[in-house]
């Protein structure tokens, strides 16, 4: 039996991504410190024989005892809002607790996937985005705390690739969502989806011209499913490219939601990229991967989401 090793797993992605290698038959090892994490998210695990959580800050010296065939770092606060309000921790995440990985991945002599982002082409002067681009990131801004981290992430990982010759791959993550997002995470998603059921005003940001493509969950999860299982060292974009405006995909949840909301518009936040849209040739060719849940179904299967957690109110 295979023996993976999670981190950030009670979180969104790695609370899904432990699902998916329990069903594959891994043992998996769950980590993370709750600090955007929640237990919420993995209470269905806690009596699987072949789940263990282990609550450790990563960004802190992390043993394992046993073997390990995988690692994969999901562990991170992942949204403006939160990277805002622990941007020292987003730091150390992303810096310290990747080096913590790779040390333990090369002691293990274990594969290590990083969880990189769109973010790190910035507010990207080329469109789509292949994994070419170089990006265009402010690294004082509010938002190079989280961005700068990945950056030294994909630097540092490539380092122990070409110097130890560890074996690494490199996700970069498109905005993605689905059921376990929090409600109150202040992503677009999320956030239209509670004023829309609350019936309170939806906020916009900008006058909603900006770009997104939104993947949903589980075509995420299979892509970083087939990267691993691939022997490709080099970054690929995972996401979904069909774009959308922000104001259009308020109004697509205006219309699901059936809600009497009304649209406002605030300042638009400082850095916020204009588009966004992944290339994912690579992905296609290299994993034979490309989503396949449209937005429409998507939508639904997260407005049951949350829905029922208004509902039940937890
Ligand atoms: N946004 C918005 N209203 C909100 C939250 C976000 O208009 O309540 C906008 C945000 O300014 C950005 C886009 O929606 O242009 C996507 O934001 P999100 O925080 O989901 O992720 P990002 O892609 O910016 O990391």
């Amino acid at each position: 039996m295979k023996r993976i090793l999670i981190t950030g797993c009670a979180g969104f992605l790695g609370s899904h991504l432990s699902d998916r290698f329990l069903k594959e038959g891994f043992d998996v090892i769950g980590m993370d410190n709750l600090l955007t994490g929640e237990m919420n998210n993995i209470a269905h695990l806690m009596k699987e024989k072949h789940f263990t959580f282990y609550h450790h800050d990563v960004s802190k010296f992390v043993h394992v005892p046993g073997d390990l065939d995988y690692i994969l770092h999901f562990a991170s606060p992942a949204s403006p809002i939160d990277y805002l309000k622990m941007p020292i921790q987003t730091l150390k995440v992303g810096s310290l607790g990747t080096h913590n990985l790779l040390g333990l991945a090369k002691a293990k002599k274990a594969c290590l996937l990083i969880a990189s982002t769109s973010e790190v082409y910035g507010d990207p002067l080329v469109h789509p985005q292949s994994e070419e681009y170089w990006g265009n990131v402010n690294p004082i801004g509010p938002r190079g705390v989280y961005d700068e981290a990945k950056r030294f992430q994909e630097a540092i990982t490539m380092a122990y690739h070409t110097y130890h010759g560890l074996d690494i791959r490199i996700v970069r993550i498109f905005n993605t969502y689905g059921p376990r997002m929090r409600l109150n995470d202040g992503r677009a998603l999320p956030a239209f989806f509670g004023q829309a059921i609350k019936g309170e005003d939806i906020t916009v940001f900008g006058d909603g011209s900006q770009t997104r493509s939104f993947c949903y969950v589980d075509d995420q999860v299979e892509g970083i499913y087939r990267l691993l299982m691939s022997d490709y060292h080099l970054p690929v974009n995972i996401g979904n490219p069909v774009e959308i405006s922000i104001k259009d995909v308020a109004e697509e949840i205006l219309t699901l939601t059936n809600s009497t909301s009304k649209i406002i518009y605030l300042d638009l936040p400082k850095d916020d990229p204009k588009v966004r849209k992944p290339d994912i040739s690579k992905a296609k060719e290299i994993l034979a991967w490309e989503p396949k849940v449209s937005r429409k179904e998507g939508l639904e299967l997260t407005y049951q989401y949350f829905l029922k957690k208004i509902e039940s109110n937890n």
